[in-house]
């Protein structure tokens, strides 16, 4: 059986997490793939609102195993808290999370790094989360970083960090003349730590075991496409590669093990942090989308930027992941709008573009050639099938998916589980 890869196909914030917790009631295993707890998923179950950053959000669905593979870096005070949160739910966690050994750990220095080069950056930072994320991906690759599996050996564990938390605290003072870490958050890093064990599981091998075994293996991604590092605006992209081939690197199957990729928009766009964003709009208007899509990060509690659905970066999106379906949410944000705008392609000095730069600067020269509908003024809550929505909204949702040129297979209407449906089943799934 492949497995299915859901990605978000923007800037992130798409809604992957619901569209997780939608595919994962007929999923054995969710596994997450990349980012770390920068990332935060919304979840509203029995109008009950969930956020996660870490734990894959098939934990909410009663059957399916959960894995963190090891791709992602893993910050145990950020784990403990959220298993804590969830057991205090009633959902049970033990014995369904499993810990990949090779993610990397999140120490409290990668977090002073990570705010204190921010700050140096001022105006010109890149708008990071401030939870230490890059800088523990840089020290993977720079191999000085601290993995979750060395965590078993105790009196080893402490002693590699306790040395990295010496020389994390000298790298922020020499980079930045900043303060290091407090002892006191590298005591509570090392007692959450201690805590791992038990979750500690070969995640990649538990997967090809369940690939082989016919079962269904669902790979959740973090942030965006957009973000991704090779292939986004750098430098305002996220630390990892957030795109669907990724998850086969971190959690160790083949590539053509993914059978299908879910790529997952919005119909309209939202950015965090600083980029180009050529459909951004502003003023009154935006203050409205932000208000009416509640468009403030899970994570962060920042206000996102706002913007029409651009097609142009979406079709680009499509492609990289090499999407094989479409789940398109908050189609309801734009009901009360009396007009509904949609990119179809760039000017650029006098020119038509119509493919995506990856290039910042060169985003950032585009202007978008808009596609102006007439709004459906009519609350699309309550549809759950194409043919409930308002004919104009129909229209629109079907115009932007003939733009990516991906078949719909979920739509979603509303924060709600129950405000979710299928268009068309997703591939791998038939
Ligand atoms: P993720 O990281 O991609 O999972 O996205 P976030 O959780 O950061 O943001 C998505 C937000 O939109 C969450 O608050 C969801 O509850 C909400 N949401 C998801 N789908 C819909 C939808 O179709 N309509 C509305 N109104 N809200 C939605």
């Amino acid at each position: 059986m492949p497995a299915i890869a859901v990605v978000g196909a923007q800037w992130g914030d798409e809604g992957k997490g619901k569209v997780v917790d939608f595919l994962a009631s007929d999923v054995d295993w969710v596994i997450r793939y990349q980012g770390g707890a920068n990332a935060g998923h919304t979840i509203v179950v029995d109008g009950r609102k969930s956020v996660l950053h870490l734990v894959p959000s098939g934990i909410l669905a009663p059957r399916a195993r959960c894995g963190i593979a090891g791709g992602v870096v893993l910050d145990p005070i950020a784990l403990l808290e959220e298993v804590a949160f969830l057991e205090l739910l009633g959902i049970e966690v033990r014995g369904r999370l499993f810990i990949a050994p090779e993610c990397h750990l999140v120490l409290p220095h990668h977090k002073a790094l990570d705010r204190a080069g921010e700050a140096a950056r001022g105006g010109g930072g890149i708008g990071t989360t401030g939870r230490g994320i890059g800088p523990a991906y840089e020290e993977r690759a720079a191999r000085r970083g601290v993995r979750a599996g060395e965590t078993l050996d105790a009196a080893r564990f402490r002693a590699r960090a306790r040395e990295a938390h010496a020389a994390g605290g000298r790298a922020v003072a020499r980079l930045y003349e900043g303060p290091p870490a407090p002892d006191s958050e590298f005591e509570a890093f090392l007692a959450a730590a201690d805590a791992l064990a038990p979750f500690l599981a070969d995640v990649g091998a538990r997967a090809r075991a369940a690939l082989d075994a016919g079962e269904r293996v669902l790979l959740e991604g973090a942030q965006g496409t957009l973000l991704d590092v090779d292939h986004g605006t750098y430098p305002f992209v996220t630390s990892s590669n957030t795109t669907a081939a990724a998850a086969a690197v971190s959690v160790g199957i083949a590539p053509w093990a993914i059978g299908s990729v879910v790529a997952v928009y919005k119909a309209y766009a939202t950015r965090v942090g600083a980029g180009p964003f050529p459909t951004e709009i502003a003023g009154e208007e935006a203050e409205r989308l932000v208000a009416a899509g509640a468009e403030f990060g899970a994570t962060t509690g920042r206000r996102r930027r706002v913007g029409w659905f651009d097609a142009v970066a979406a079709r680009f999106a499509a492609r990289l992941n090499g999407a094989t379906g479409i789940a398109l949410t908050k189609l309801d944000v734009l009901d009360a709008w009396d007009r509904v705008l949609v990119c179809v392609a760039y000017e650029r000095e006098g020119r038509r573009v119509d493919e995506y730069p990856s290039d910042a600067i060169a985003l950032a020269a585009c202007r978008p050639v808009f596609e102006e509908w007439v709004g459906w003024r009519e609350p699309t809550g309550g549809a759950r099938r194409l043919a409930d929505l308002p004919p104009r909204a129909r229209a629109f949702a079907e115009r932007l998916v003939a733009l990516v040129g991906v078949p719909l297979e979920i739509l979603s209407v509303g924060s709600g589980r129950e405000e979710t449906f299928r268009t068309a089943p997703t591939r791998a799934m038939i």
